[in-house]
């Protein structure tokens, strides 16, 4: 082993895979997951050793490592323009682009946009961090300007070399989706939605394990705070700050009669609380995760709530409250 780690070249990136490096079939055991060690010395395997235990805290490797970007775009001329100007302002403060484990997402387009990067990035939550640029209308994932784009780059840049890197931290709803097959497990931003395919969607709507309905109607749609200005709000659904650890029930299209009878109102669902839906056996239903849509027949039951230890991250680079966020998407810009 001695041997082998003395004849490691100098300055060469190594990928920490769990809880060990593995250099050309030889494998060293360290604590950190998904980091990239930079040797810059050489080492026998005793001192190897020493120096990761030395130097494995992240405070000390994010020093030697400047930040690792990423760009998402929506694929038309403005954001891929946009993009290119990017890559070559943030350059200058010593970024460098990852696409596989970048450190920040920066989405150019729309909160669609944004929605697409989530879902490319959300099993790295823990160590990325998202900011948008909006090439459309004011969007709430997306609330940089264009023309914003070399400040944006600016303050990146500085946060990155002062090592302060301020985030706010969104909820997300996690829905575990029962077959006879076991257990999916799967994240949302906006929502999740449930609905028919060729019929009228009907499933008992459980809340803490006890029945509250029997819904009938077009679909039942579970967001998160931050989607509470998404689909929940064409629902008539409530706003919610995306500070509360909340997941909100909106009914789409219920039929309500004399025969079927829901609730009729938005719900909201603390941290703690969980909501199972039972659709009718061998019902075709289709399934949506913010963009993302599957039909199935399978499904014995849908368990949603607040995701478990698991937010969202977005980079904040200067204050934009929320509220402002919403009045200027929905109220505009030209206050009387
Ligand atoms: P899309 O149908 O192309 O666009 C849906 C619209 O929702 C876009 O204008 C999008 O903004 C906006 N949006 C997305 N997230 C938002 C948020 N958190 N707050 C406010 N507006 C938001 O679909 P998509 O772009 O792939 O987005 C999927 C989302 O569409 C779903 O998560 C759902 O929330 C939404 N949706 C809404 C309805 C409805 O309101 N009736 C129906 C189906 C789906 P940008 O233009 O900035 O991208």
């Amino acid at each position: 082993m001695t041997d082998r780690i003395d004849k490691i070249p100098n300055g060469q990136r190594y990928i920490v895979l769990w809880d060990k490096i593995v250099y050309d079939g030889w494998e060293v055991a360290v604590s950190y997951e998904n980091l990239e060690l930079y040797l810059t010395k050489w080492f026998s395997y005793e001192n190897l050793e020493l120096y990761l235990t030395k130097w494995f805290s992240y405070e000390n490797l994010e020093e030697d490592y400047p930040l690792k970007y990423n760009v998402v775009n929506r694929g038309d001329e403005i954001s891929i323009q946009l993009m290119h100007t990017f890559h070559s302002l943030i350059q200058r403060f010593g970024l460098t682009q990852d696409e596989e484990n970048p450190d920040i997402v920066l989405s150019i387009g729309g909160d669609g946009t944004l929605l697409h990067a989530f879902h490319r990035y959300k099993e790295q939550l823990d160590h990325i961090a998202f900011v948008g640029i909006h090439t459309g209308r004011l969007g709430f994932f997306a609330d940089w300007k264009p023309d914003e784009v070399e400040l944006l780059a600016q303050l990146m840049g500085e946060s990155a070399q002062q090592d302060d890197l301020r985030v706010v931290k969104y909820p997300l709803v996690e829905i575990q989706i029962t077959t006879q097959n076991g257990i999916e497990t799967e994240l949302a931003l906006n929502e999740f939605t449930l609905k028919g395919v060729d019929a009228t969607l009907v499933a008992e709507l459980h809340i803490n394990d006890e029945l509250l309905e029997t819904f009938r109607g077009d679909g039942i749609c579970i967001s998160t705070p931050s989607g509470s200005t998404a689909y929940n709000k064409s629902l008539g659904g409530a706003i919610v700050h995306p500070s509360l650890d909340a997941i909100q029930i909106a009914e789409i299209a219920s039929i309500n009669n004399r025969v079927y009878r829901t609730l009729g109102s938005p719900i909201l669902l603390p941290k703690h609380h969980h909501c199972d839906i039972y659709p009718r056996a061998s019902q075709n239903i289709i399934l949506s995760l913010d963009h993302v849509y599957m039909q199935r027949n399978d499904v014995l039951s849908i368990r949603s709530m607040v995701a478990a230890g698991k937010k969202v991250k977005f980079a904040r680079f200067r204050p934009f409250p929320f509220w402002s966020r919403v009045r200027e998407a929905f109220i505009g810009y030209d206050m009387l």
